[in-house]
């Protein structure tokens, strides 16, 4: 049997050793091995791994390390903002993103290759939808930041966010895998708090995500507060409209007793008007919400423009009246094509 080594929980990895003959008290040290130092290579050398494990390592059914390959990066003026396109087995490519300031990182990360849900401002999902990604490219694709950021900054990821290529809701049960493998104490140990998993509204994913055991926070992309504006700009919102995005974000809030974090991206002459920021207002009275503005970042197949400085802060101010918190979200990235999929959008652009 073949896997790689990245996309198996602590305890599946226990079941494989002993499955395979090996004593299952050696998952410890190969899980520190693979999740805190990062090895892949040269996993047989490392400390605590004794022979039967480098036997079973060195076997031909044995795990390997995900095959990742980096083949473009680009980095902001001041270098903390850091794009990777990773090639895949198959060729398939993926964005990883790191922003913030040395040791508080955020590693954002891609979901699927391309994606289904065709938002029509959205670079990702202007490409189309070609495959999922397995927990182990996406745990694969924390490991290469952390690597980097230990070999050019000394720095270490703090927070997660699934917010690259993809809705990571309509790849669920691989994207729980990742996330639990990389919130686990005995591996990279990033709190499930610090990880937030953004949705445009894919309902059965967030009734199970309510579900689930840990509490990962819920990010959801709403950009128009009608069904009528939101189904222009998210196809999706025909087969699950408005009413019912709020029913399952309100259970998510009393369940799991956590805010919500609501996504606005800014489009000038669209969804940017008074109007427009009141009725957002009105849609989560009562809710325990945060709203995040993002300015549109101008993509190839969407011809409109993110709103000027001043549109952007009186919507806010409109928000921030009626006693909703809100953030602006920076656009640091602006000079790395930071929209999501945008690296990608343009590498396939070049080679055409
Ligand atoms: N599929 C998930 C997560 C990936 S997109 C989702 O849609 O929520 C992450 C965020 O980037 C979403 O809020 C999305 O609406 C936003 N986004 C996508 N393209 C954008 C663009 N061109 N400009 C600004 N925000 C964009
Ligand atoms: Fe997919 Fe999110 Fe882009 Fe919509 S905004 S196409 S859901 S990645």
């Amino acid at each position: 049997m073949n896997f790689s080594l990245e996309g198996l929980s602590y305890e599946a990895l226990e079941a494989q050793l002993a499955e395979s003959g090996v004593n299952p008290v050696h998952a410890k040290p190969l899980f520190r091995a693979v999740h805190r130092r990062l090895l892949r290579n040269d996993l047989d050398s490392a400390e605590g791994v004794l022979p039967p494990l480098q036997r079973w390592l060195a076997s031909e059914q044995a795990a390997k390390s995900c095959a990742m390959e980096l083949v473009g990066d680009t980095s902001s003026a001041d270098g903390f903002t850091r794009k990777y396109l990773l090639r895949l087995h198959d060729g398939a490519e993926v964005e990883s993103v790191q922003m913030g300031f040395p040791g508080r990182y955020t590693a954002c990360l891609s979901s699927q290759v391309g994606c289904a849900m065709g938002c029509v401002f959205c670079a990702t999902g202007q490409m189309g939808f070609s495959r999922h990604l397995t927990a182990s490219e996406i745990v694969a694709q924390v490991h290469q930041v952390e690597r980097e950021l230990r070999r050019t900054q000394g720095g270490t990821i703090r927070n997660i966010v699934m917010m690259g290529m993809g809705e990571p809701l309509h790849n669920f049960e691989p994207t729980m895998e990742a996330l639990d493998i990389i919130t686990d104490n005995r591996g990279l140990n990033i709190g499930p708090a610090r990880v937030a998993i953004s949705t445009v509204g894919y309902i059965p994913g967030i009734r199970k995500l309510t579900r689930h055991s840990k509490r990962y926070s819920l990010a959801v992309s709403l950009h128009g507060a009608s069904d009528e504006e939101r189904g222009q700009l998210i196809p999706l919102n025909k087969r699950w409209p408005l009413v019912e995005l709020l029913d399952a974000c309100r259970e998510y809030s009393a369940l799991k007793r956590a805010r919500v974090f609501f996504a606005w991206t800014l489009i000038g002459g669209v969804n940017d008007s008074d109007d427009h920021a009141q009725r957002l207002v009105d849609i989560l009275k009562g809710m325990d919400a945060h709203v995040n503005l993002i300015p549109l970042n101008p993509t190839e197949g969407y011809k409109e423009q993110a709103p000027g400085e001043e549109r952007v802060r009186a919507f806010q101010q409109i928000i921030q009246d009626a006693g909703l918190p809100s953030t602006v979200r920076q656009r640091r990235g602006i000079d790395v094509a930071a929209g999501c999929g945008q690296l990608k959008a343009q590498r396939v652009k070049r080679t055409r």
